[in-house]
């Protein structure tokens, strides 16, 4: 399988300027869900200004859900191909690559014309028809791992999309359903350096996800570089307590900066 260590040398990537796999931590931050124009491009810009601006840090990619993935047919939905728009301006603004998430293949070509990366979500992990038209896309894809996956489940999907002839591609761990029910999920952290050790792909970790309040967020951001993660993801949000999903776990632009401020100070990135 060409997701294996054994079969070729660790895949690193750029997208835009930004690496992915490389020495350098990526940090891949940005709303839940692409709520309006002005909040994605308020949002891009502010962490610009507290990772290029303020450190010359550049390995940084803007996220932002515009097909979201809810739990309940009641809850806000995302605004699909609309957000890709402001999503687009946020990075032309920037200059940074953006990034979102694709759930139905038929939405995968649209998503291409508009956005640098494109990511599978946790409960799409096995959606074999998304992964085979990503594949097809051709754009770098993140590969979320399901919230009860094995990592060999996680590795067989992500080689769909290598045997699909897409060789960018990372790993994203999110949390798996576990015996902690004081965090949303129960983060994996031993993945980080397992697959390090047994795969060619890069590993990130989304550390929003897993923790489901925004206290947990800074410890597990520090955790996952000190294990070496290729990168975080984290969710940021101009004013989280009015945000239309995930409102606990979204990081304030202050405390987005605090945590950039210690992971700088720790030489984690
Ligand atoms: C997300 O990153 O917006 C998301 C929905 O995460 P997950 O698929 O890991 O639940
Ligand atoms: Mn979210």
């Amino acid at each position: 399988r060409r997701v294996l260590r054994e079969s070729g040398e660790p895949i690193r990537f750029r997208v835009r300027g930004v690496e992915i796999g490389g020495e350098t931590p990526v940090i891949i931050a940005g709303p839940c869900s692409i709520e309006d124009r002005d909040m994605i491009v308020e949002t891009a810009e502010a962490i610009k200004r507290i990772l290029v601006d303020k450190y010359g840090f550049r390995n940084v990619v803007i996220r932002g859900g515009a097909w979201k993935p809810r739990t309940s047919p009641y809850s806000f939905q995302g605004h699909g191909a609309k957000a890709l728009e402001w999503l687009r301006e946020a990075g032309d603004r920037t200059g940074l690559p953006v990034a979102t998430e694709v759930m139905d293949p038929r939405d995968v070509k649209t998503a291409a014309e508009y956005v640098d990366i494109m990511w599978v979500g946790a409960r799409n992990m096995q959606n074999t028809p998304l992964l085979r038209e990503l594949a097809r896309a051709g754009k770098p894809v993140l590969l979320k791992r399901h919230f009860g996956a094995t990592i060999n489940e996680w590795l067989c999907s992500a080689e769909y999309l290598l045997a699909g002839g897409l060789e960018e591609v990372a790993l994203v761990e999110r949390g798996t359903r576990g015996f902690n029910e004081y965090a949303r999920f129960s983060l994996d952290i031993t993945v980080v350096p397992v697959v390090r050790e047994v795969s060619r792909l890069p590993i990130i970790v989304d550390v929003s996800h897993p923790a489901g309040r925004r206290s947990l967020v800074p410890w597990l951001a520090r955790a996952a570089l000190a294990a070496g993660a290729h990168g975080v993801m984290m969710e940021v949000h101009p004013n989280p307590d009015k945000a239309l999903s995930d409102s606990k776990q979204q990081l304030p632009f202050k405390m987005f900066e605090e945590l950039v401020d210690q992971l700088r100070g720790a030489g984690l990135i």
